[in-house]
Protein backbone atom coordinates (compact mmCIF):
# COMPACT_ATOMS: atom_id res chain seq x y z
CA UNK A 1 0.00 0.00 0.00
CA UNK A 2 1.40 3.45 -0.76
CA UNK A 3 2.23 6.40 1.39
CA UNK A 4 0.94 9.74 1.29
CA UNK A 5 3.88 12.19 1.65
CA UNK A 6 2.53 15.99 2.19
CA UNK A 7 4.64 18.43 1.25
CA UNK A 8 4.12 21.67 2.76
CA UNK A 9 7.18 24.02 3.56
CA UNK A 10 9.62 21.83 3.08
CA UNK A 11 9.72 21.72 -0.69
CA UNK A 12 13.43 19.65 -1.18
CA UNK A 13 14.11 15.77 -1.62
CA UNK A 14 17.82 16.32 0.15
CA UNK A 15 17.28 16.38 4.00
CA UNK A 16 13.79 16.10 4.21
CA UNK A 17 12.88 13.34 7.20
CA UNK A 18 9.67 13.09 6.09
CA UNK A 19 10.99 12.00 2.73
CA UNK A 20 13.66 10.07 3.88
CA UNK A 21 11.30 7.91 6.46
CA UNK A 22 8.15 7.25 3.61
CA UNK A 23 10.97 6.03 0.86
CA UNK A 24 12.83 3.63 4.00
CA UNK A 25 9.12 1.86 3.92
CA UNK A 26 10.26 0.42 0.56
CA UNK A 27 6.29 1.11 -0.75
CA UNK A 28 5.16 3.65 -3.41
CA UNK A 29 4.97 7.29 -2.40
CA UNK A 30 2.25 9.71 -3.05
CA UNK A 31 4.07 13.11 -3.16
CA UNK A 32 1.14 15.58 -2.07
CA UNK A 33 1.06 19.27 -1.59
CA UNK A 34 -2.93 20.77 -1.21
CA UNK A 35 -3.39 24.68 -1.58
CA UNK A 36 -5.71 25.41 1.60
CA UNK A 37 -6.20 28.37 3.63
CA UNK A 38 -3.39 28.57 5.57
CA UNK A 39 -4.78 28.46 9.06
CA UNK A 40 -2.67 30.73 10.87
CA UNK A 41 -2.90 33.48 8.39
CA UNK A 42 -3.47 33.02 4.51
CA UNK A 43 -0.25 33.87 2.46
CA UNK A 44 0.60 37.25 0.79
CA UNK A 45 0.67 37.75 -2.64
CA UNK A 46 4.44 37.61 -2.80
CA UNK A 47 4.34 34.21 -0.96
CA UNK A 48 2.26 32.85 -3.46
CA UNK A 49 4.19 34.44 -6.46
CA UNK A 50 7.73 32.08 -4.58
CA UNK A 51 5.33 29.34 -3.75
CA UNK A 52 4.39 28.84 -7.73
CA UNK A 53 7.77 28.77 -8.77
CA UNK A 54 8.97 26.43 -5.78
CA UNK A 55 5.86 23.67 -6.70
CA UNK A 56 7.47 23.66 -10.22
CA UNK A 57 10.93 23.00 -9.39
CA UNK A 58 9.77 20.16 -6.89
CA UNK A 59 7.54 18.79 -9.48
CA UNK A 60 10.48 18.94 -11.96
CA UNK A 61 12.83 17.30 -9.55
CA UNK A 62 10.27 14.60 -8.59
CA UNK A 63 9.77 13.70 -11.81
CA UNK A 64 13.42 13.31 -12.47
CA UNK A 65 12.92 10.23 -10.00
CA UNK A 66 10.52 8.86 -11.75
CA UNK A 67 7.53 10.66 -9.79
CA UNK A 68 5.84 13.86 -9.89
CA UNK A 69 3.81 16.41 -7.44
CA UNK A 70 0.25 15.55 -7.13
CA UNK A 71 -1.59 18.87 -6.88
CA UNK A 72 -4.52 18.95 -5.20
CA UNK A 73 -6.68 22.33 -3.59
CA UNK A 74 -9.32 22.80 -0.96
CA UNK A 75 -9.58 21.74 2.65
CA UNK A 76 -6.60 19.28 3.73
CA UNK A 77 -8.50 17.25 5.89
CA UNK A 78 -11.16 16.21 3.23
CA UNK A 79 -8.28 16.21 0.41
CA UNK A 80 -6.25 13.64 2.00
CA UNK A 81 -9.27 11.35 2.85
CA UNK A 82 -10.10 11.61 -1.03
CA UNK A 83 -6.50 10.22 -2.02
CA UNK A 84 -6.04 8.00 0.51
CA UNK A 85 -9.35 6.80 -0.59
CA UNK A 86 -8.44 7.06 -4.15
CA UNK A 87 -5.10 5.05 -3.39
CA UNK A 88 -5.90 2.41 -0.95
CA UNK A 89 -2.64 4.54 1.48
CA UNK A 90 -2.95 3.44 4.73
CA UNK A 91 0.20 5.80 6.00
CA UNK A 92 0.97 9.76 6.18
CA UNK A 93 3.88 10.58 6.71
CA UNK A 94 4.94 14.90 7.06
CA UNK A 95 7.18 17.44 8.61
CA UNK A 96 5.29 19.58 10.99
CA UNK A 97 4.29 22.74 10.88
CA UNK A 98 4.90 24.99 14.49
CA UNK A 99 2.24 28.00 14.28
CA UNK A 100 -0.24 27.49 16.49
CA UNK A 101 -3.52 26.91 14.67
CA UNK A 102 -1.52 24.81 11.58
CA UNK A 103 -0.10 22.71 14.11
CA UNK A 104 -3.83 22.19 16.23
CA UNK A 105 -4.68 21.75 12.75
CA UNK A 106 -2.28 19.16 12.06
CA UNK A 107 -3.17 17.18 15.33
CA UNK A 108 -6.87 16.93 14.40
CA UNK A 109 -5.99 15.70 11.24
CA UNK A 110 -3.44 12.94 12.39
CA UNK A 111 -6.34 12.50 14.86
CA UNK A 112 -9.25 11.74 12.67
CA UNK A 113 -7.24 9.57 10.26
CA UNK A 114 -5.61 7.50 13.01
CA UNK A 115 -9.07 6.66 13.97
CA UNK A 116 -9.53 5.43 10.15
CA UNK A 117 -6.72 3.06 10.60
CA UNK A 118 -3.97 5.76 8.66
CA UNK A 119 -0.13 5.52 10.38
CA UNK A 120 0.51 8.90 10.72
CA UNK A 121 4.29 10.12 11.27
CA UNK A 122 5.58 13.70 11.94
CA UNK A 123 9.16 15.24 11.30
CA UNK A 124 11.13 18.37 11.99
CA UNK A 125 12.43 19.51 8.32
CA UNK A 126 12.45 22.81 9.30
CA UNK A 127 14.25 24.05 12.63
CA UNK A 128 17.19 23.69 14.20
CA UNK A 129 15.57 22.15 17.52
CA UNK A 130 11.52 21.29 17.52
CA UNK A 131 9.57 23.85 19.50
CA UNK A 132 9.14 22.06 23.17
CA UNK A 133 12.49 20.98 22.88
CA UNK A 134 14.38 23.83 24.19
CA UNK A 135 12.97 25.03 27.84
CA UNK A 136 14.90 26.58 30.72
CA UNK A 137 15.36 24.85 34.10
CA UNK A 138 11.88 25.38 35.19
CA UNK A 139 10.42 23.63 31.66
CA UNK A 140 9.42 27.23 30.75
CA UNK A 141 10.36 28.75 27.26
CA UNK A 142 12.73 31.14 27.12
CA UNK A 143 11.67 34.91 26.35
CA UNK A 144 15.62 36.10 25.74
CA UNK A 145 17.75 35.29 22.70
CA UNK A 146 21.11 34.44 24.21
CA UNK A 147 19.96 31.88 26.66
CA UNK A 148 17.96 30.16 24.41
CA UNK A 149 20.53 30.27 21.71
CA UNK A 150 23.03 28.47 24.07
CA UNK A 151 20.56 26.00 25.09
CA UNK A 152 19.77 25.36 21.74
CA UNK A 153 23.24 24.42 20.90
CA UNK A 154 24.16 22.51 23.76
CA UNK A 155 21.06 19.96 23.18
CA UNK A 156 19.93 20.60 19.91
CA UNK A 157 21.52 16.98 17.78
CA UNK A 158 21.89 17.83 13.96
CA UNK A 159 20.26 15.17 11.81
CA UNK A 160 22.36 13.29 9.71
CA UNK A 161 22.61 14.60 6.38
CA UNK A 162 20.63 12.55 3.74
CA UNK A 163 20.42 12.92 0.02
CA UNK A 164 17.94 12.96 -2.53
CA UNK A 165 16.77 9.39 -3.21
CA UNK A 166 17.47 8.58 -6.94
CA UNK A 167 14.37 6.95 -7.88
CA UNK A 168 10.72 7.44 -5.69
CA UNK A 169 8.23 5.13 -7.14
CA UNK A 170 4.35 6.85 -7.47
CA UNK A 171 1.22 5.22 -8.58
CA UNK A 172 -0.10 6.23 -11.80
CA UNK A 173 -3.37 7.50 -12.95
CA UNK A 174 -4.06 9.76 -9.36
CA UNK A 175 -5.79 12.48 -9.81
CA UNK A 176 -4.18 15.92 -10.04
CA UNK A 177 -4.72 19.78 -10.56
CA UNK A 178 -2.71 21.95 -12.93
CA UNK A 179 -0.80 24.37 -11.23
CA UNK A 180 -1.67 26.99 -14.22
CA UNK A 181 -5.25 27.05 -12.77
CA UNK A 182 -4.14 27.93 -9.66
CA UNK A 183 -2.91 31.43 -10.96
CA UNK A 184 -0.49 32.09 -8.33
CA UNK A 185 1.41 34.37 -10.12
CA UNK A 186 -0.21 37.62 -10.48
CA UNK A 187 -2.27 38.15 -13.49
CA UNK A 188 -3.44 41.31 -13.82
CA UNK A 189 -0.85 43.96 -13.53
CA UNK A 190 2.49 42.02 -13.11
CA UNK A 191 4.21 44.20 -10.33
CA UNK A 192 6.81 41.06 -9.48
CA UNK A 193 8.98 42.14 -12.41
CA UNK A 194 12.07 43.57 -10.83
CA UNK A 195 11.92 39.99 -8.00
CA UNK A 196 15.63 38.17 -9.20
CA UNK A 197 15.10 34.49 -7.42
CA UNK A 198 15.69 31.39 -8.38
CA UNK A 199 13.02 29.91 -6.18
CA UNK A 200 13.80 25.88 -5.43
CA UNK A 201 15.86 23.49 -3.76
CA UNK A 202 18.71 23.95 -6.92
CA UNK A 203 18.59 27.96 -6.55
CA UNK A 204 18.86 27.39 -2.08
CA UNK A 205 21.57 25.24 -2.91
CA UNK A 206 23.12 27.77 -5.07
CA UNK A 207 22.51 30.83 -2.93
CA UNK A 208 24.22 29.26 0.02
CA UNK A 209 27.23 28.21 -2.32
CA UNK A 210 27.42 31.75 -3.64
CA UNK A 211 27.44 33.53 0.26
CA UNK A 212 30.27 30.83 1.69
CA UNK A 213 32.40 31.82 -1.06
CA UNK A 214 31.93 35.74 -1.07
CA UNK A 215 29.40 37.02 1.93
CA UNK A 216 30.41 34.91 4.81
CA UNK A 217 34.19 35.85 5.21
CA UNK A 218 33.16 39.26 5.77
CA UNK A 219 29.46 38.21 7.54
CA UNK A 220 29.23 39.57 11.16
CA UNK A 221 30.70 43.53 9.89
CA UNK A 222 29.22 43.26 6.55
CA UNK A 223 25.93 42.25 7.47
CA UNK A 224 24.83 45.88 8.43
CA UNK A 225 25.94 47.75 4.77
CA UNK A 226 23.01 47.30 2.60
CA UNK A 227 24.97 48.06 -0.39
CA UNK A 228 27.02 44.96 -0.03
CA UNK A 229 25.85 41.82 -0.97
CA UNK A 230 27.17 39.91 2.35
CA UNK A 231 24.06 38.19 3.68
CA UNK A 232 23.10 34.80 2.74
CA UNK A 233 19.21 36.02 0.95
CA UNK A 234 18.49 32.71 2.05
CA UNK A 235 15.30 33.48 3.91
CA UNK A 236 12.55 32.97 1.29
CA UNK A 237 14.24 29.50 0.39
CA UNK A 238 14.34 28.51 4.19
CA UNK A 239 11.21 29.47 4.91
CA UNK A 240 9.67 27.54 1.96
CA UNK A 241 12.27 24.62 2.98
CA UNK A 242 14.09 24.44 0.34
CA UNK A 243 16.99 24.09 2.55
CA UNK A 244 17.31 23.02 5.95
CA UNK A 245 18.86 25.20 8.47
CA UNK A 246 21.00 22.64 9.90
CA UNK A 247 22.57 22.15 5.75
CA UNK A 248 23.08 25.74 6.27
CA UNK A 249 24.54 26.00 9.70
CA UNK A 250 26.86 23.34 8.84
CA UNK A 251 28.07 24.04 5.82
CA UNK A 252 29.00 27.51 7.27
CA UNK A 253 30.77 25.98 9.65
CA UNK A 254 32.35 23.46 7.41
CA UNK A 255 33.71 26.50 5.61
CA UNK A 256 35.58 27.72 9.19
CA UNK A 257 36.64 24.26 9.83
CA UNK A 258 38.75 24.42 6.56
CA UNK A 259 40.17 27.21 7.35
CA UNK A 260 38.45 29.43 4.09
CA UNK A 261 36.41 31.85 7.12
CA UNK A 262 37.31 32.64 10.48
CA UNK A 263 35.02 30.76 12.73
CA UNK A 264 33.71 33.55 14.60
CA UNK A 265 31.98 34.48 11.13
CA UNK A 266 30.06 31.51 10.84
CA UNK A 267 28.89 31.76 14.05
CA UNK A 268 27.74 35.12 13.66
CA UNK A 269 25.43 33.36 10.93
CA UNK A 270 24.43 30.63 12.65
CA UNK A 271 23.36 32.91 15.87
CA UNK A 272 21.07 34.23 13.12
CA UNK A 273 19.52 31.44 11.69
CA UNK A 274 19.06 30.47 16.11
CA UNK A 275 16.90 34.06 15.45
CA UNK A 276 14.58 32.49 13.21
CA UNK A 277 14.31 29.09 15.75
CA UNK A 278 14.07 31.96 18.70
CA UNK A 279 10.69 33.42 16.73
CA UNK A 280 9.43 30.05 15.75
CA UNK A 281 9.70 28.77 19.63
CA UNK A 282 8.39 32.23 20.75
CA UNK A 283 5.12 32.08 18.86
CA UNK A 284 4.71 28.69 19.12
CA UNK A 285 4.38 28.61 22.86
CA UNK A 286 2.70 32.34 22.76
CA UNK A 287 0.03 32.17 20.08
CA UNK A 288 -1.31 35.16 20.73
CA UNK A 289 1.61 37.43 19.66
CA UNK A 290 0.69 37.57 16.17
CA UNK A 291 -1.58 40.15 16.78
CA UNK A 292 -1.19 41.31 20.25
CA UNK A 293 1.95 43.09 22.26
CA UNK A 294 3.95 40.25 23.62
CA UNK A 295 4.38 42.99 26.86
CA UNK A 296 0.41 43.33 27.61
CA UNK A 297 1.46 47.13 28.85
CA UNK A 298 2.09 48.43 25.17
CA UNK A 299 -1.36 47.47 23.77
CA UNK A 300 -2.04 51.02 25.49
CA UNK A 301 0.21 52.69 22.98
CA UNK A 302 -1.23 56.01 21.69
CA UNK A 303 -1.09 55.07 18.04
CA UNK A 304 -2.00 57.40 15.27
CA UNK A 305 -4.38 56.91 12.41
CA UNK A 306 -2.66 58.51 9.30
CA UNK A 307 -3.15 57.15 6.44
CA UNK A 308 -1.44 59.71 4.07
CA UNK A 309 1.77 58.92 6.41
CA UNK A 310 1.16 55.10 5.92
CA UNK A 311 0.78 55.28 2.11
CA UNK A 312 4.13 57.87 1.97
CA UNK A 313 5.42 54.62 3.96
CA UNK A 314 4.43 52.24 1.64
CA UNK A 315 5.54 53.84 -1.39
CA UNK A 316 9.01 55.00 -0.49
CA UNK A 317 7.75 59.06 -0.35
CA UNK A 318 8.46 59.81 3.23
CA UNK A 319 11.49 62.13 2.01
CA UNK A 320 13.85 60.10 4.10
CA UNK A 321 16.10 58.18 1.40
CA UNK A 322 17.28 55.21 3.78
CA UNK A 323 13.61 54.73 4.60
CA UNK A 324 12.36 55.32 0.79
CA UNK A 325 15.17 53.09 -0.29
CA UNK A 326 13.92 50.26 1.81
CA UNK A 327 10.73 50.42 0.80
CA UNK A 328 10.99 50.37 -3.04
CA UNK A 329 13.70 47.73 -2.73
CA UNK A 330 10.71 45.76 -0.84
CA UNK A 331 8.27 46.38 -3.42
CA UNK A 332 10.58 46.18 -6.32
CA UNK A 333 12.54 42.83 -4.89
CA UNK A 334 9.92 41.12 -2.89
CA UNK A 335 12.96 41.28 -0.02
CA UNK A 336 14.62 44.02 2.02
CA UNK A 337 18.28 44.03 3.78
CA UNK A 338 17.75 43.78 7.50
CA UNK A 339 19.47 46.42 8.56
CA UNK A 340 16.39 48.89 6.56
CA UNK A 341 13.99 46.81 8.09
CA UNK A 342 15.30 48.13 11.10
CA UNK A 343 15.10 51.29 10.43
CA UNK A 344 11.74 51.81 7.92
CA UNK A 345 10.11 49.40 10.84
CA UNK A 346 11.15 52.32 13.40
CA UNK A 347 10.33 55.05 11.23
CA UNK A 348 6.79 53.12 10.89
CA UNK A 349 6.42 52.76 14.45
CA UNK A 350 8.04 55.59 16.18
CA UNK A 351 8.71 58.57 14.13
CA UNK A 352 5.02 58.08 11.95
CA UNK A 353 3.70 56.49 15.74
CA UNK A 354 1.37 54.34 13.75
CA UNK A 355 0.95 50.87 15.06
CA UNK A 356 3.12 48.17 14.05
CA UNK A 357 0.52 45.79 12.85
CA UNK A 358 -0.02 48.22 9.95
CA UNK A 359 3.49 47.38 9.21
CA UNK A 360 3.73 43.70 9.53
CA UNK A 361 0.79 43.43 7.04
CA UNK A 362 2.48 45.35 4.53
CA UNK A 363 5.83 43.74 4.76
CA UNK A 364 3.65 40.34 5.19
CA UNK A 365 2.26 41.18 1.97
CA UNK A 366 4.89 41.70 0.02
CA UNK A 367 8.14 39.88 1.51
CA UNK A 368 8.87 36.96 -0.37
CA UNK A 369 10.22 35.62 3.14
CA UNK A 370 7.00 36.59 4.62
CA UNK A 371 7.02 34.46 7.59
CA UNK A 372 4.53 34.72 10.78
CA UNK A 373 7.17 34.01 13.54
CA UNK A 374 9.66 35.91 12.12
CA UNK A 375 7.70 38.68 11.12
CA UNK A 376 5.85 39.50 14.18
CA UNK A 377 8.88 38.89 16.79
CA UNK A 378 10.88 41.51 14.73
CA UNK A 379 7.87 43.78 14.43
CA UNK A 380 7.72 43.60 18.32
CA UNK A 381 11.25 43.59 18.37
CA UNK A 382 11.67 47.18 16.61
CA UNK A 383 8.22 48.62 18.61
CA UNK A 384 9.46 47.53 21.78
CA UNK A 385 6.88 45.20 23.06
CA UNK A 386 7.87 41.64 22.22
CA UNK A 387 10.05 39.15 24.40
CA UNK A 388 13.40 39.98 23.70
CA UNK A 389 12.88 43.86 22.17
CA UNK A 390 14.48 46.72 21.64
CA UNK A 391 13.45 49.34 24.50
CA UNK A 392 10.95 51.31 23.25
CA UNK A 393 13.47 54.96 23.62
CA UNK A 394 16.08 53.71 21.68
CA UNK A 395 14.92 55.81 18.45
CA UNK A 396 16.85 54.76 14.77
CA UNK A 397 17.85 57.68 13.05
CA UNK A 398 17.34 57.52 9.79
CA UNK A 399 19.35 59.78 9.08
CA UNK A 400 22.88 58.84 10.96
CA UNK A 401 22.07 55.06 10.09
CA UNK A 402 22.38 56.03 6.25
CA UNK A 403 25.46 57.63 7.46
CA UNK A 404 26.65 55.14 8.95
CA UNK A 405 25.59 51.76 7.25
CA UNK A 406 25.92 53.42 3.64
CA UNK A 407 28.29 56.07 4.12
CA UNK A 408 28.77 55.65 0.10
CA UNK A 409 25.43 55.98 -0.96
CA UNK A 410 25.31 52.72 -3.03
CA UNK A 411 22.08 51.80 -1.28
CA UNK A 412 20.56 54.85 -1.77
CA UNK A 413 21.42 56.00 -5.03
CA UNK A 414 20.51 52.46 -6.66
CA UNK A 415 16.70 52.45 -4.83
CA UNK A 416 16.35 56.38 -4.88
CA UNK A 417 17.72 57.62 -8.47
CA UNK A 418 16.44 60.36 -8.31
CA UNK A 419 19.18 61.59 -5.89
CA UNK A 420 21.87 59.67 -7.58
CA UNK A 421 23.85 62.91 -8.02
CA UNK A 422 23.70 64.48 -4.81
CA UNK A 423 27.17 64.35 -2.72
CA UNK A 424 26.92 61.97 -0.33
CA UNK A 425 27.40 63.82 2.91
CA UNK A 426 24.02 65.61 1.50
CA UNK A 427 22.45 61.85 0.29
CA UNK A 428 21.04 61.15 4.43
CA UNK A 429 19.10 64.40 4.68
CA UNK A 430 18.91 66.29 1.02
CA UNK A 431 16.38 68.88 2.74
CA UNK A 432 19.75 70.21 4.40
CA UNK A 433 22.05 70.72 0.86
CA UNK A 434 22.66 74.15 -0.20
CA UNK A 435 20.24 74.97 -2.76
CA UNK A 436 23.30 74.98 -5.14
CA UNK A 437 23.85 71.68 -4.62
CA UNK A 438 20.55 71.05 -4.67
CA UNK A 439 20.64 72.67 -8.06
CA UNK A 440 23.78 71.37 -9.86
CA UNK A 441 22.14 67.39 -8.69
CA UNK A 442 19.44 68.05 -10.65
CA UNK A 443 16.99 67.99 -7.76
CA UNK A 444 14.32 69.95 -6.78
CA UNK A 445 12.70 68.87 -3.40
CA UNK A 446 8.91 68.73 -3.74
CA UNK A 447 8.93 68.54 -7.54
CA UNK A 448 11.73 65.07 -7.99
CA UNK A 449 11.96 63.49 -4.60
CA UNK A 450 9.11 64.45 -1.70
CA UNK A 451 10.53 67.35 1.58
CA UNK A 452 10.21 65.12 4.18
CA UNK A 453 7.26 64.25 5.12
CA UNK A 454 8.01 65.16 9.88
CA UNK A 455 10.79 66.71 11.69
CA UNK A 456 13.18 64.00 12.88
CA UNK A 457 13.83 65.39 16.05
CA UNK A 458 10.08 66.23 16.78
CA UNK A 459 8.46 63.26 15.33
CA UNK A 460 11.06 61.72 18.44
CA UNK A 461 9.89 64.01 20.87
CA UNK A 462 6.65 63.00 20.19
CA UNK A 463 7.28 59.17 20.41
CA UNK A 464 8.81 59.31 23.93
CA UNK A 465 5.74 61.22 25.16
CA UNK A 466 3.85 58.54 23.72
CA UNK A 467 5.64 56.01 25.59
CA UNK A 468 4.73 57.34 28.72
CA UNK A 469 1.33 56.17 28.57
CA UNK A 470 3.24 52.50 28.15
CA UNK A 471 5.67 53.37 31.17
CA UNK A 472 3.71 55.48 33.75
CA UNK A 473 6.64 57.39 33.85
CA UNK A 474 6.66 61.02 33.28
P1 LIG B 1 21.17 36.45 6.65
O1 LIG B 1 21.82 37.57 7.35
O2 LIG B 1 21.98 35.73 5.63
O3 LIG B 1 20.68 35.44 7.78
C1 LIG B 1 20.54 34.04 7.56
C2 LIG B 1 19.16 33.59 7.95
O4 LIG B 1 18.95 33.78 9.35
C3 LIG B 1 18.04 34.36 7.29
O5 LIG B 1 17.79 33.87 6.00
C4 LIG B 1 16.89 34.16 8.26
O6 LIG B 1 16.28 32.90 8.04
C5 LIG B 1 17.59 34.13 9.60
N1 LIG B 1 17.54 35.45 10.23
C6 LIG B 1 18.43 36.45 10.12
N2 LIG B 1 18.05 37.50 10.88
C7 LIG B 1 16.89 37.16 11.47
C8 LIG B 1 16.00 37.80 12.37
N3 LIG B 1 16.24 39.04 12.84
N4 LIG B 1 14.89 37.15 12.76
C9 LIG B 1 14.62 35.90 12.32
N5 LIG B 1 15.43 35.23 11.47
C10 LIG B 1 16.55 35.85 11.05
N6 LIG B 1 12.83 37.36 8.28
C11 LIG B 1 12.08 36.43 7.65
O7 LIG B 1 12.60 35.37 7.29
N7 LIG B 1 10.75 36.65 7.43
C12 LIG B 1 10.11 37.80 7.80
O8 LIG B 1 8.91 37.94 7.59
C13 LIG B 1 10.90 38.80 8.44
N8 LIG B 1 10.34 39.99 8.81
C14 LIG B 1 11.12 40.94 9.42
C15 LIG B 1 10.54 42.16 9.82
C16 LIG B 1 11.30 43.15 10.43
C17 LIG B 1 10.66 44.44 10.87
C18 LIG B 1 12.68 42.93 10.64
C19 LIG B 1 13.53 43.98 11.31
C20 LIG B 1 13.27 41.73 10.26
C21 LIG B 1 12.51 40.71 9.66
N9 LIG B 1 13.08 39.49 9.27
C22 LIG B 1 12.30 38.53 8.67
C23 LIG B 1 14.46 39.12 9.67
C24 LIG B 1 15.57 39.47 8.69
O9 LIG B 1 15.48 40.78 8.25
C25 LIG B 1 15.62 38.53 7.48
O10 LIG B 1 15.57 37.19 7.88
C26 LIG B 1 16.92 38.74 6.69
O11 LIG B 1 17.05 40.07 6.27
C27 LIG B 1 16.95 37.81 5.50
O12 LIG B 1 18.06 38.06 4.71
P2 LIG B 1 19.22 36.99 4.58
O13 LIG B 1 18.64 35.65 4.26
O14 LIG B 1 20.22 37.54 3.61
O15 LIG B 1 19.80 36.98 6.05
Amino acid sequence: KPVVLWFRRDLRLNDNPALYHAVATGRPILPVFILDRDPDRPAGAASLWWLDKSLRALDDSLRERGSRLILRRGDSLTQLQSLIEDTGADALFMNRLFEPAAFARDAEIAHELKSAGVDCRGFNGSLLARPGAVLNGSDAPYKVFTPFMKALLATAEPPPPTTAPRRIATPDAVQTESIDDWRLHPTRSDWSKGFDWTPGEAGADAALSDFLARGLKTYAKGRDHPALPTTSRLSPHLHWGEISPWRAAQRARGAADAGAVPAGEADKFVAELGWRDFSAHLLHHFPTITDRAFRPEYESMPWRGDPEGLEAWKRGRTGYPLVDAGMRQLWTTGWMHNRVRMVVASFLVKHLLIDWREGEAWFWDTLVDADLASNVQNWQWVAGSGADAAPYFRIFNPITQGEKFDATGGYVRRWVPELRRLPDRWLPSPWTAPPEVLRDAGVRLGKHYPHPILDHAQARARALDALKTVTGRD
